[in-house]
């Protein structure tokens, strides 16, 4: 657990950040009029309180439009003046931050770029260091929860208290649904590490298709995620940058009032009903625990008793009818089959390591770091 990061409730950022907090705005900013237009579509919208976009863009190739630079940050003070929404960019170099802190920018972001990068990161906490503004920290490209974890610890050790982190999926090199694999788990696993962090989640990068952004929203809602981050443009069909998952403000207006807001906790009677239930679940987890030792200890005694008259440690024809077997009283039960297999297969691989080990085969390759 990291419990010596300072990390400011989203609450106390600035009036009206309260969870859900939504961001808005396009990837890239493109020209005065895109801009204007789309801060003014947004700002009849009472969720939407930041206005983000993109000044200098990240392109895979050269030949991409790579931002306008420091003549949009002109546009953005005009977005804040006329509209009084608040302005993020995303910044990957000190020049970056230095020009957009220069412009009365309001928040900066880390590009999930960027945060593979800790030479970058570091570079840029260091530019930062002494100023008080919020920064949020996408994840990384790769599903590595420490990396996102140490750009959030090195912006804490420049003195930013305000940080968040922004969930965008994760590259995966198969063509799938999501643009980016919205791995949950991640996240969940980032907010256990560091209690109290603020996590918004950024369907539009996950999802890159408008039709799924329902969808993974209302999933990070009920997630308990802190707020969104949804790219809009006043013309999506012809964006320069991500067309095919940014919405118009109209669009937006109705994703948005189409999501269902959960609280995160009930009334007295219902905490007392969960916590009674929890205490149930924590019962079986240790009567779980306590099987799965069993089990495993008498796998070490056929892995002694194969040792002992020379046996191979994997034998299919068992293996086989364990699975057909578990998966048939499974379905019985109600248990998903998928999710059987899994546990089987994992179960599996840990009797097989126990018993090479017992052999003295044991590879330690896989064992990761
Ligand atoms: C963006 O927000 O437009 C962007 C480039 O995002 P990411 O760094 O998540 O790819
Ligand atoms: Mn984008």
């Amino acid at each position: 657990m990291n419990n010596n990061l300072a990390i400011e409730p989203l609450g106390n950022w600035f009036p009206g950040s309260d969870k859900p907090l939504v961001i808005s705005g396009p990837c890239s900013a493109e020209s005065f009029e895109q801009v204007i237009e789309t801060a003014r579509g947004l700002k009849k919208i009472p969720q939407v309180k930041v206005f983000r976009s993109g000044i200098w863009k990240p392109r895979t190739r050269p030949a991409g439009f790579e931002g306008v630079g420091i003549e949009g940050l002109k546009w953005l003070q005009e977005v804040k003046a006329e509209t009084g929404l608040l302005t993020a960019v995303e910044v990957a170099k000190p020049i970056h931050i230095e020009a957009a802190l220069k412009y009365g920018v309001d928040i900066l972001w880390f590009g999930a770029r960027t945060v593979v990068n800790p030479f970058t990161v570091q570079e840029l906490c260091e530019t930062l260091q002494g100023v008080n503004i919020p920064v949020l920290v996408k994840n990384p490209l790769n599903p590595d929860v420490k990396l996102w974890l140490g750009a959030i610890e090195r912006l804490n050790k420049a003195g930013i208290s305000k940080v968040a982190a922004v969930h965008r999926g994760f590259y995966f090199y198969k063509h799938a649904l999501y643009r980016n694999q919205p791995m949950w788990e991640i996240p969940i696993e980032l907010q256990r590490l560091v209690p109290g962090l603020p996590v918004i989640c950024d369907p539009s990068h996950i999802c890159g298709r408008r039709d799924l952004l329902h969808d993974i929203s209302q999933k990070a809602l009920d997630l308990g995620m802190d707020g969104l981050m949804i790219e809009s443009h006043i013309n999506p069909l012809v964006a320069l940058t991500d067309a095919d998952q940014q919405v118009t403000p109209d669009q937006l207006s109705e994703l948005i009032n189409s999501l269902t807001v959960r609280q995160v906790s009930g009334t007295p009677e219902f905490e007392t009903l969960l916590e009674q239930l929890r205490r149930e679940i924590d019962k079986i987890d240790a009567e779980l625990l306590d099987i799965l030792a069993k089990r495993m200890r008498i796998v070490e005694e056929i892995g002694h008793y194969k040792r002992e008259n020379n046996i191979t440690v994997l034998q299919i024809r068992r293996w086989a009818d364990i699975i057909f077997d578990r998966l048939n009283i499974g379905s019985r039960l109600g248990l998903g089959r998928e999710f059987l297999l899994q546990i089987l297969q994992l179960v599996h691989k840990e009797s097989i390591r126990k018993q090479e080990e017992i052999m003295g085969l044991h590879d330690d390759s896989e064992s990761g770091q």
